[in-house]
């Protein structure tokens, strides 16, 4: 098995295709539109095919996961609980506001703040799924979601 696989971006791609040509073992021609991480032999030829850089090759097995400083996670919780209910408070006046221009500013903040809720989210330990706070999390949403148990169980790489 090789060392690295491929991984596409479904939002920067631009489904041009290109990929699907020249990947000699069909791993990306996936209806799910991922790239298919069993088939993949990690060659890249489709990462450097495509005109979006929307591929990024992979590690299969990630380095070990470096501690965080408390310190810097408890503030970074603080501006996460912030942000999220910033965004509470735009998706409200998104729903509410009749101007068109405003609600699409609404609109593009909500967005925005969204993408930073993400990365507050990714420096406090949760970067990827195999991540200690990531596994513990869903762990939890497994307890607290029994109609869900089986999805998040596939997501569990510790059980
Ligand atoms: S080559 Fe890149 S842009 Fe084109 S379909 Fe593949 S991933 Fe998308
Ligand atoms: S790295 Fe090679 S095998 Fe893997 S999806 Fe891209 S072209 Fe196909």
């Amino acid at each position: 098995m090789s060392k690295v696989y491929a991984h596409r971006d479904l939002k920067i791609c631009s489904k041009d295709c290109l990929c699907l040509f020249v990947c000699p073992t069909s791993a990306t021609n996936n209806e799910t539109g991922q790239i298919d991480k069993d088939t993949c032999i990690g060659c890249g030829a489709c990462a450097s095919a495509c005109p979006a850089h929307a591929i990024t090759l992979l590690p299969r097995k990630l380095p070990p996961e470096q501690a965080k400083n408390e310190e810097v996670l408890n503030a970074l919780k603080i501006v996460i609980t912030n942000k999220i209910k910033e965004l509470t408070t735009l998706r409200n006046l998104i729903e509410l506001e009749e101007d068109e221009i405003k609600k699409k500013l609404y609109q593009a903040m909500y967005h925005s703040f969204k993408v930073i809720v993400e990365d507050l989210y990714r420096e406090s330990g949760y970067m990827t799924l195999e991540s200690k706070k990531s596994q513990e999390f869903l762990t939890e949403l497994s307890h607290e979601n029994s109609d869900k148990k089986d999805i998040i169980k596939s997501l569990l790489t510790t059980e």
